[in-house]
């Protein structure tokens, strides 16, 4: 069977007076791996649980497939869900964990057993089915909880920070183990979490979203590369909103006008390295710092808020000799300044 879409038409829910979800339309494509990604607080969960049917929207609607679901009740949704917590039984085993929604939608106990088991080994638990709950390790915990998600063969995958409990390591791996069930399954699939490295990871497409509303809908490059707006430019770590007043032109770029966007990692302290004709700010050193992989620098620029610049640490120049207070000028190449369309005018 294949994969439906998803659908929201201006979806609007409230909390008493807070507008949780702002009239919030998405299509969402067959089969697509799409990630909410937002602050604590944006309306992820709302929008995830209106889909799954747990939160009541006041107005809207959202379809699966051709069909209208807004007033379906949870059980008739046919939608695998990973909590955020997880929300397994405890007091069951592994096998029972998974074997659930299947006796839940009554079939006979040998089939249950049979796709439990290989939902399991699926999820790399093959061996893991008579274990209690309370001896599995977090990312073990995941794994039931994503089988028992799959397990019944739902239309649509809803995952709400699954990965949000694991620590670095393991994060990274279960990224790709989730991204390769869903490519396997080829099922349509809405991801939420607040880490952009883990949607940028993980995503054909990101809806970044802010205080109820998707603020830009895209592929990873372009959300990371082209933001077009201030708080998704914010959001998607190290970004310098800048003034076009603030820039000197040097080469022969095309005129720079509006309020500019450049990423940390394409500021440079040395023309050359810079890549291509663009802009030059000038600043003095506020702080420095070895990252490892990068030297973090941070530039006061004359009335401005701070620069940051994030220099390769294998590259060209060695930074070990910066020292606080120095002048430097920072460089941009042109291909690398992104003009923000809503941003305040210089
Ligand atoms: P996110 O998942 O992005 O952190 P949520 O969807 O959980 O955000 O919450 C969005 C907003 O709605 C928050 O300000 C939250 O406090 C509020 N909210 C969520 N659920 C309820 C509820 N049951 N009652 C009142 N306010 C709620
Ligand atoms: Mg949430």
């Amino acid at each position: 069977m294949a994969s439906p879409r998803i659908a929201l038409e201006r979806v609007r829910k409230a909390y008493g007076s807070y507008v949780a979800l702002d009239d919030v339309s998405l299509d969402v494509r067959p089969g697509e791996f799409l990630t909410l990604l937002g602050p604590s607080g944006s309306g992820k969960t709302t929008l995830l649980m209106a889909i799954a049917g747990f939160v009541r929207p006041e107005a809207g609607a959202i379809r699966i497939g051709d069909v209208d679901i807004t007033r379906l009740p949870v059980n008739k949704r046919n939608i695998g869900i990973v909590f955020q917590n997880y929300a397994l039984f405890p007091h069951m085993s592994v096998l029972g964990n998974v074997e659930y929604p299947l006796l839940l939608r009554r079939r006979p106990r040998a089939e249950a057993r049979e796709r439990a088991r290989a939902a399991l080994a699926r999820a790399q638990l093959a061996g893991y089915e008579t274990r209690d709950i309370a001896a599995l390790s977090g990312g073990q915990r995941q794994r039931v909880a994503l089988a028992r998600a799959v397990v019944f063969e739902p239309r649509v995958l809803l995952m709400d920070e699954p990965l949000s409990a694991l620590d670095k390591n393991l994060r990274e791996q279960m990224q790709f183990e989730i991204r390769k069930l869903q490519q396997e399954l080829g099922i349509t699939t809405i991801y939420v979490t607040h880490d952009q490295r883990e949607a940028l990871t993980m995503s054909d497409r990101i809806a970044v979203m802010n205080a109820g509303r998707i603020e830009q809908l895209d592929a990873p490059q372009p959300i990371y590369q082209r933001p077009t707006s201030r708080f998704v430019a914010e959001f998607m770590g190290e970004s310098n909103i800048i003034p076009a007043a603030l820039v000197e032109p040097f080469g022969s770029p095309p005129p720079f006008v509006g309020t500019l966007v450049i990423r940390a990692e394409n500021l440079a302290l040395e023309r050359e390295a810079a890549g291509g004709d663009g802009v030059a700010i000038n600043g003095r050193v506020a702080a420095h710092a070895f990252r490892g992989e990068s030297w973090h620098l941070r530039l006061t620029v004359a009335g401005e808020r701070d620069l940051l610049l994030s220099i390769p640490s294998g590259k060209s120049l060695d930074c070990t000799g910066i020292q606080a207070g120095q002048r430097v000028t920072a460089y941009a190449a042109a291909r690398h300044i992104h003009r923000l369309d809503d941003g305040p005018q210089p």
